[in-house]
């Protein structure tokens, strides 16, 4: 008899060989109708395989990431299947499932495969599944293996490095692959596939090697999915940043000033002003104090802070000075500076916590092929914060930036996030700088506030900082996209590098714990997920503009600046559209910008000092004449609504 151990914890016996659909059969029916894909001690096995150890079984279906993953790899054979039938000759090499879908690398040879065949091939996948074909592993022997694939070097490459005896193949229907396994039980649950795209790709991500066509494509268990994730594709593709900040003017891009710097337009300038005014007011409230420092510091300033160690040769190279020989670095973090800030006087523990702010712009080399629009650039503007305590303080410190965190989502209409608390790697502890015990002073503190706060939590080792722990918020988008968005992390490393002291009661010196925190995590970053996420319709309080004067003809151009000058005493941001245009062509380019007010005036609205107006996507629904009295009292309760006063 053999232990298997459940997610739940539950430890049930069952005969060697049983199978993990045996298992889910033991446990309902309608589980093991579900089951396509298992995991025996964190390894992909099939479903069928037999189990001749104790150990803790995953059984996944559809829903779980590891069930599509073998759905989706498993509908690569398919794919490859169908490649090979419609197009002889060619050589497969790798085909695996990836975050969205699958691809297969092919080498066509002298075929060519464009756009006008993908339907073809979906229609063939599919009829092959139709049939309920088995996917069944194979152990062969390596000689076996190289004599099967002896007219594909890209096979034969990867058989060479595999050692005789672990060598497997995947059959179905008529087909066979190289295959280590992690398949569907049979190809009749993939109702839906389609090609997505083809690109180049070298085998092996080499650029030395041959460029093969890498094939995408994407399958589901109903029909329904698949428009519904195709639907997502186009609204992702409505909602694109790059997109919406050239046609909202917000932001560009020059190839004269240089890839990955973005140049902020007056309306991204200002939206961008009023996300760090509404930040500096909150941190002031939260006892921070704002700092400046330069865009440059000296090379040894990030060579004491190791930085230079660990990220110099990948980084812009030092800057030198023509005369005195000097280098400088263009600034890639501010935390050494903000040490250097810290280190200007001494301090007692009566003066901590110190929180240093500052809207500080780093610098960072992302190699051109990896820049995209404002997520991946190579300058931007970290909404940065140091602050600097007593080990004592450092439970409470934490718990205060979560609940700024906290705030700043709850302003902008990110609902649905988790927290994820990033440890050490448990085997590589030499990745790492600093002593074990601060380490764990510093997870403890991560893990204790989190819980504290009732974050919903993950914990991943291996993915903290070389320099201590961190906690980062994972916020999912409008359209369910995960983004990383506000990090906090607790630093023992650089207070003992920049030899950061403070006097304790007992009259000795002590080294204050240093915590880095950016809730929106970077400027450039923030807006973009924020564009992706809202489709431009930002929150009320930080519309570009958040009315539009439009005048029916010239004649009432005098009452349009005199209800313009009335908003602006109320502070609420507007512009007068006074072209010579029709008021129906005024209306269809507000409603591009997206401005969420569109107030119309003409005779009537002159005559009794009034103004119509026309919300932004709700076309004559709910359109009212109001006074500009009741018109300032409808925006402050929609502003109100979502932007809240930060209390400590
Ligand atoms: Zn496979
Ligand atoms: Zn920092």
């Amino acid at each position: 008899m053999i232990k298997i151990t459940l997610p739940d914890g539950s430890v049930k016996e069952f005969a060697a060989g049983i199978t993990p659909m045996d298992v889910a059969k033991s446990i309902s029916e309608g589980l093991a109708r579900n089951v396509i894909s298992a995991s025996f001690n964190g390894t992909t096995v099939e479903t069928v395989t037999p189990l001749t150890t104790d150990g803790s079984l995953v059984l996944f279906t559809w829903n779980d990431e590891g069930g599509k993953k073998a759905f989706w790899h498993s509908t690569s054979h398919v794919m490859a299947q169908v490649l090979e039938e419609m197009y002889p000759g060619i050589k497969l090499t790798l085909g695996p499932a990836i975050a969205n879908g699958f691809y297969y690398d092919v080498d066509f040879e002298d075929h060519k495969i464009t756009d006008a065949d993908f339907k073809k091939i979906e229609d063939r996948v599919l009829e092959i599944s139709r049939d309920k074909h088995e996917f069944k592993l194979r152990p062969v022997s390596k000689a076996e293996a190289l004599e099967v694939y002896k007219d594909n070097v890209y096979k034969t490459e990867l058989i060479s490095n595999l050692e005789d005896g672990t060598i497997t193949f995947c059959d179905h229907s008529t087909f066979t692959d190289l295959c280590r396994g992690g398949h569907i039980p049979n190809t009749g649950i993939i109702k839906a596939m389609k090609v997505m795209s083809v690109a180049g790709a070298y085998w092996r991500g080499d650029e030395k090697n041959k460029q093969l066509t890498r094939v995408y494509g994407v399958s589901f268990p109903k029909q329904k999915d698949l428009t519904e994730y195709l639907e997502l594709l186009e609204e992702a593709k409505r909602r694109d940043h790059r997109k919406l900040g050239k046609e909202l003017e917000l932001f560009a891009f020059s190839t004269k000033v240089g890839q990955g710097l973005p140049l902020w337009l007056p309306k991204g300038a200002a939206l961008r002003d009023r996300l760090e005014q509404f930040l500096k007011r909150a941190q002031k409230k939260g006892g921070y104090e704002q700092v400046v420092t330069p865009h440059i510091g000296q090379k040894e300033l990030y060579v004491t802070s190791g930085h230079y160690a660990k990220y110099g040769a990948d980084s812009f190279q030092p800057i030198n000075t023509p005369a005195e020989g000097e280098e400088f670095l263009l600034k890639p973090m501010n935390c050494p500076h903000h040490c250097e800030i810290y280190n200007v006087r001494p301090w007692s523990y009566k003066d901590l916590p110190k929180r240093y702010a500052e809207f500080g712009t780093v610098y960072r080399y992302e190699q051109s092929g990896e820049l995209h629009g404002l997520t991946r650039v190579r300058g931007f503007t970290q909404d940065d914060a140091h602050i600097f305590c007593t080990p004592e303080q450092l439970d409470e410190e934490f718990k205060k930036v979560i609940d700024l965190v906290l705030y700043v989502f709850g302003s902008l209409g990110f609902e649905n996030f988790t927290a994820q608390i990033s440890l050490r790697d448990k085997e590589n502890r030499e990745k790492y700088i600093g002593t074990d015990e601060n380490w764990e002073k510093a997870e403890n503190a991560i893990i204790n506030a989190a819980r504290d706060k009732g974050l919903n939590t993950v914990v991943e080792y291996g993915e903290a900082a070389f320099y201590g722990p961190k906690l980062d918020f994972m916020v999912k988008d409008a359209l369910g996209r995960q983004w990383q968005l506000g990090t906090i992390q607790v630093d023992y490393n650089l207070p003992e590098r920049f030899d950061l002291t403070y006097k304790g009661s007992d009259d000795q010196l002590h080294r204050p714990v240093m915590i880095h925190r950016a809730p929106f995590g970077s400027m450039e970053r923030f807006i973009a997920i924020l564009l992706e996420h809202t489709a431009g319709n930002f929150p009320l309080w930080l519309m570009p503009e958040q009315a539009i004067i439009l005048s029916l003809s010239e004649k009432y151009e005098i009452y349009a600046k005199k209800v313009l000058d009335l908003l602006e005493n109320h502070e609420i941001r507007a512009l007068i559209d006074n072209r010579n245009e029709t008021i129906g062509k005024k209306i269809r380019d507000a409603e591009m910008q997206k401005t969420p007010f569109m107030l119309i005036v003409g005779e009537e609205e002159e005559k009794n000092g009034t103004i119509s107006i026309r919300r932004h996507g709700q076309e004559g629904k709910g359109n009212i004449t109001v006074t500009i009295e009741e018109f300032a009292a409808i925006v402050t309760e929609e502003i109100n609504k979502t932007l809240k006063v930060f209390t400590v």
